[in-house]
């Protein structure tokens, strides 16, 4: 499977796909419940609006002046296929939505994009940008942590290595934001993490911390790629998402644990492991945006150039088969509705038969890898932060981004990053001690 992050200043941000979705109220009052109280969706909702400029919706759920700007295509921008998309959920019989980020929202609508006039408005460009002429900042870049440096249990600096040289920078806190794959494997190869692979690679223990790497959550998903009527235009440089569907699956208690998205693809074809992404042609995918199944990552090698070993485990639950499955079942009837019959040749995947083994071989993630290294209460055995991202059994040390959700949220998790990383600054800044 194609795991791509954003190796740049900004993050995975700076290449993500620009989804600008909020998870839904009861995912953040879910980790609050799971004993993490100042992150309901009460607490979180201000740090969502004061990082965000909504230029379409100024009101109570919304920021006006935050430093990310956010748009959704209106309808007369949109490329027919969308169109086509909307048509189709439609009379599928589910509502039509204005605006995602509205807590109560579900069905199709314009999708919330972080980019205005092709401008990507990356972690980098809102947050950095305007803050790099600080003297207290300073930014390196080309630079790999190789590991946390401890005194003790007292984490006083990281170990870099730059342009063939490495050195140690110093710190009264260290705060790692190295991203859901990152943040855990800088953890493990710094001593941090379960004894027994820390034991197996090679690197000395500092603190047995079992739930460090655990709790990987995702989404998974797949595409139906569909081939297009021959002169059918396709512009390479036309938006690739506008549209999307938000719904809860059938007998599921979860409200909006479901996502389905209308591609309009022109590009080259992507070598991504065979996922089916067809060129000049269009796709609608399913996403399966509340699994139950966990995976987990585990230490291979003390060389931090090493990649660690990902096992999202999708799937492994029936119950997230029923509603992937339906999921797919869903997306075939959209892209047979008669909105798009001046513009699909063909569907070029999947056979009708063996849906299951077709997911089963082919699906792949949407990139919200997350959760692991879970906050929580010390009580809970998994958990690998407190609610103030302070790293359990050892000082001096905080992790700060979307390895932290206790739960991935029912959404893409780019916004959900930038307000942990807005809640996790005011708790500094209020002087909660490392
Ligand atoms: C291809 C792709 C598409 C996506 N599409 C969307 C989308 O449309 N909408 C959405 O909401 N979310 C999307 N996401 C997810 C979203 O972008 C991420 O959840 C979010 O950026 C995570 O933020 P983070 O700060 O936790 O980690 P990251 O953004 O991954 O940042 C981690 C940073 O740490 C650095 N780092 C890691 N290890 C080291 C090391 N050893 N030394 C030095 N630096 C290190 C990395 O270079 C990176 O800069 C997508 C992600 C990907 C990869």
């Amino acid at each position: 499977m194609w795991v791509p992050r954003g190796r740049v200043t900004g993050g995975s941000s700076a290449i993500n796909g620009q989804f600008f979705l909020r998870g839904v109220p009861e995912d953040y009052d879910d980790w609050a419940d799971r004993g993490n109280d100042e992150w309901s969706y009460e607490k979180v909702l201000p740090y969502f609006r004061k990082f965000e400029t909504d230029l379409d919706f100024p009101d109570d759920f919304h920021g006006t002046d935050g430093p990310i700007l956010v748009r959704r295509f209106k309808e007369h921008e949109w490329l027919e296929p969308q169109a086509a998309f909307r048509d189709a959920a439609l009379d599928a019989g589910f509502p039509y939505v204005e605006d995602f980020n509205h807590p109560d929202a579900t069905g199709v609508g314009p999708l919330p994009l972080n980019n205005v006039d092709g401008m990507r408005i990356s972690a980098n460009v809102g947050f950095l940008n305007p803050a790099r002429h600080r003297l207290n900042l300073t930014v390196r870049g080309d630079c790999l942590v190789r590991r946390l440096i401890f005194e003790g249990k007292r984490a006083t600096g990281v170990e870099v290595e730059s342009g063939g040289e490495r050195f140690i920078v110093e710190g009264e806190e260290i705060i790692l934001s190295a991203g859901p794959i990152g943040s855990p494997h800088i953890l493990m190869l710094s001593g941090v993490g379960p004894e027994e692979q820390l034991a197996a690679a090679g690197v000395p223990l500092v603190h047995h911390s079992p739930g460090v790497g655990q709790n990987l959550r995702d989404h998974p998903l797949l595409s139906i790629g569909y081939s297009t009527k021959p002169g059918y235009p396709m512009d390479p440089d036309a938006p690739r998402y506008q549209v999307i569907l938000r719904y809860t699956a059938e007998n599921s208690p979860l409200r909006n644990d479901m996502q389905i998205v209308m591609i309009s693809f022109a590009s080259e074809p992507v070598a991504t492991g065979g996922d089916g992404r067809t060129s000049e042609g269009i796709a609608i995918f399913p996403v399966l945006n509340k699994a139950v199944g966990k995976g987990e990552i585990r230490l291979g090698s003390a060389d931090p150039t090493v990649q660690p070993l990902l096992d999202y485990n999708f799937f492994a639950e029936e119950e997230d088969r029923r509603r992937f499955r339906d999921g797919l079942r869903l997306c075939l009837s959209l892209g047979e509705h008669e909105s798009f019959k001046d513009i699909i040749e063909a569907r070029t995947s999947p056979s009708d038969e063996a849906l299951d083994r077709w997911f089963m071989t082919y699906a792949r993630t949407c990139h919200h890898i997350s959760g692991t290294c879970k906050m929580g209460p010390a009580g809970d055995p998994e958990a690998v932060i407190d609610q103030y991202g302070r790293v359990y059994g050892v000082e001096a040390l905080r992790v700060a981004d979307v390895s932290i959700m206790p739960d991935c949220v029912r959404a893409n998790t780019n916004a959900t990053a930038m307000m942990i990383g807005e809640r996790m600054a005011d708790f500094i800044a209020e002087g909660v001690p490392a």
